[in-house]
């Protein structure tokens, strides 16, 4: 519930489809909006264009990427030719907050289609940034902070916090302690649910279930479960009957355009 004067957070979904993506919905993309900070949480293949479904590319203040799996970074790309070819005033760079690592991965990938362009290809629109996920990092009003997820490359969750408002978004994650206790009592988790209850015996594996997901709500103590980051072969339902099963609070399938207020 919100108050009036008390600092809030929204997000909105833009992308909700794991990496195989539900037939028009793309991958993981969440616009947060913080005060009068707006930025982006992973921007995954398809997801640019949901964004400016919402926003302008150039009313951005940030990109914020959890990892460096082609359905949660592959539209900076898109992004990079928006900003470069619209109305930047001023030749503003826009941040880009990749993890540890990233930014070779990503120049290297620049570097196979676009060798001509150089540095310049990121330079140009980019102020491309690693996040050190030991800190916080401050986007306008909002305080991000991180924990390693348990996933196949390094990975963070991320909680976004302004006053006494707070979402965590859990990325990509097998069952976690160190998710769970970044969730703690958070307003809402946003949380992936990409395997079915069969697929919960795969090892190794680096995903969860969302029967698992809402096991780490409950411990986390959350407000809200938003489950996230699903495939085509769960339906919304069935998702939603394997959580119940584990959290009794709310509990919200995300679709792309959902919309959360904190
Ligand atoms: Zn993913
Ligand atoms: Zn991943």
């Amino acid at each position: 519930m919100t108050s009036p004067g008390r600092a809030t957070i929204r997000a909105t979904v833009c992308g909700s489809s794991c990496s195989i993506p539900r037939p028009g919905r793309a991958c993981s993309a969440y616009l947060m909006e913080v005060d009068a900070a707006v930025f982006v949480v992973d921007l995954g293949s398809g997801a640019f264009a949901n964004v400016i479904k919402h926003r302008a590319a150039e009313a951005l203040d940030g990109v914020v990427i959890t990892h460096m799996h082609a359905d949660h970074f592959l539209d900076v790309i898109p992004l990079r030719y928006a900003l470069k070819y619209g109305n930047r005033s001023n030749g503003k760079r826009l941040a880009l907050y990749l993890p540890p690592g990233g930014e070779p991965m990503l120049r290297r990938l620049v570097a196979a289609f676009a060798p001509e362009a150089g540095d310049d290809f990121l330079g140009d629109v980019y102020d491309v940034r690693t996040f050190e996920p030991s800190r916080a990092l401050r986007i306008g009003a909002a305080t991000l902070t991180f924990a390693p997820t348990a996933h196949y490359i390094p990975t963070f969750a991320v909680r976004c916090a302004v006053g006494t408002a707070s979402i965590v978004y859990s990325s990509d994650t097998a069952p976690s302690l160190g998710v769970t206790r970044l969730a703690k009592s958070a307003d809402a988790f946003l949380c992936e649910a990409t395997l079915t209850r069969q697929e919960e015996a795969d090892t190794p594996r680096g995903h969860c279930s969302a029967r698992e997901a809402a096991e780490m709500a409950a411990h986390a103590e959350v407000d809200r479960l938003v489950l996230t980051h699903y495939p085509a072969t769960i339906a919304p339902a069935e998702l939603a009957a394997q959580a119940r099963a584990r959290f009794s609070g709310p509990i919200d399938i995300a679709d792309d355009g959902y919309t959360l207020k904190v």
